[in-house]
């Protein structure tokens, strides 16, 4: 009989209990603006901000509307101003790209290695090439590259870094958090992401006066004295004038169904990891299957799994991708000729104007993505493991089993 797969890829588990009674709560009293506060509260937005700030070591946070809107926040903090470039990876979501145009700068699409993290050689000569100041960074599918290197290019080149966390919160590299390493972090509360309040943003820096002008940006009618993660009103002094309110931020009711999610995310990364690597375990040795090697510096939130079918043609990817739906397993394809759902790719970005990326190009062709939800157990991974095995064991053109090309990684 052949086996099927019938769990959704896009189920999240519901909210927990004491994050809804915190979000009832906050509806009980009718105050779900972030500055709509009684005397002596705190509010529950300004304390996520504090607890964030704590969870990842960071002197200052904001919280705002959306990632994307963190991301353009960051991006006016540092000063990028219309007709600016800005470097960015060739291999991101939409609205990474999209958030450097949202304050009128081009990106500069930067290549993708074989291990999903940007290119750094093609990142100094893009630096080079483009003169562009500020690099965001995105740790696309939670993958990280060897920030140590990275930094150290980017401070010699005056590079300012923004990194875009919205699938490494909780994550790690060489034990400093992710969004530590550059100048400011940008994080999604997202429902896809790893704590879920529909849509939400989180923004940390050390910097007193990024995070100033973040606050102002975020729309903070100059009641910046009521957070508990910003710097004092001494940094506001200078700037108060000189930028706008762009209103994007967070407001009570998402910051209360936050706060108790982020107190449980260092279990819930670890049930994560327990996923990945029972899919890691499944689909290891495949032959013609690439799997995508975790380098000990870097401590990952498994959220999501990818592996690449290199040298496939787009026929044999689409007929694979095709014979796995038909059998429960919804696998996304980074190399499709066309955006679908939330995968789009650099050549997609036509408002960008995208150079070729040929590197890129050949990554993505075979580059195959799926979720982990945390309604999946384990053994759903290994239901999940073995039907795509035999799924690309059959694309490959070898019977089931015929061979275990163990050294294939
Ligand atoms: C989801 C996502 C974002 C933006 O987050 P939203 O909260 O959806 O605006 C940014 N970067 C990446 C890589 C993402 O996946």
């Amino acid at each position: 009989m052949t086996e099927r797969f019938t769990g959704s890829f896009t189920q999240q588990e519901p909210i927990p209990k004491d994050a809804i009674e915190a979000a009832v709560g906050v509806m009980r009293h009718g105050r779900l603006h972030r500055y709509n506060v009684a005397e002596g509260e705190a509010g529950e937005t300004a304390l996520l901000e504090r607890d964030f700030a704590a969870f990842t070591g960071a002197r200052y946070c904001l919280a705002v509307a959306s990632g994307g809107y963190a991301l353009g926040c960051a991006l006016r903090a540092a000063g990028v101003a219309p007709g600016d470039t800005v470097l960015t990876n060739a291999f991101t979501l939409a609205p990474v790209p999209g958030a450097i145009a949202g304050v009128g700068a081009t990106p500069v699409f930067v290549e993708t290695t074989e291990d999903l993290t940007i290119d750094l050689a093609h990142l100094e000569a893009q630096i080079a090439a483009s003169g562009a100041g500020v690099l965001m960074l995105s740790h696309m599918r939670g993958h990280i590259c060897d920030m140590g290197r990275l930094m150290a290019l980017c401070d010699g080149a005056g590079v300012t870094v923004i990194e875009d966390c919205a699938h490494t919160m909780g994550a790690a590299w060489a034990g400093v958090p992710s969004g530590r390493h550059g100048a400011m972090g940008c994080y999604s509360s997202q429902t896809y992401k790893h704590i879920n309040s529909g849509e939400g943003g989180l923004i940390v820096t050390d910097d007193a006066e990024l995070m100033a002008r973040a606050v102002l940006l975020s729309g903070s009618y100059m009641l910046f004295d009521r957070h508990l993660a910003a710097p004092p009103p001494e940094a506001f002094e200078g700037l108060k004038a000189e930028l706008p309110n762009i209103s994007g931020r967070m407001d009570n009711l998402r910051a209360a169904l936050l706060r108790p999610q982020l107190a449980r995310l260092p279990d819930q990364a670890a049930r994560w990891n327990r996923l990945y690597r029972a899919m890691e375990a499944g689909l290891g040795g495949t032959p013609g299957l690439r799997l995508i090697d975790r380098p000990e510096a870097e401590a990952f939130v498994g959220s999501s799994f990818q592996a690449l079918l290199p040298g496939w043609p787009a026929e044999r990817v689409e007929a694979l991708l095709a014979r796995c739906a038909d059998r429960g397993v919804e696998l996304k394809w980074f190399g499709a000729a066309q955006p679908a759902g939330f995968t789009s790719r650099y050549a997609h970005w036509d408002y960008a104007e995208p150079k070729p990326l040929p590197r890129t190009d050949r990554v993505l062709a075979g580059l195959i993505d799926m979720r982990l939800p945390l309604t999946f157990s384990q053994e759903d991974c290994a239901v999940i493991a073995r039907i795509v095995r035999e799924e690309v064991t059959r694309g490959q053109g070898l019977r089931h089993g015929a061979s275990d090309g163990g050294a294939d990684r």
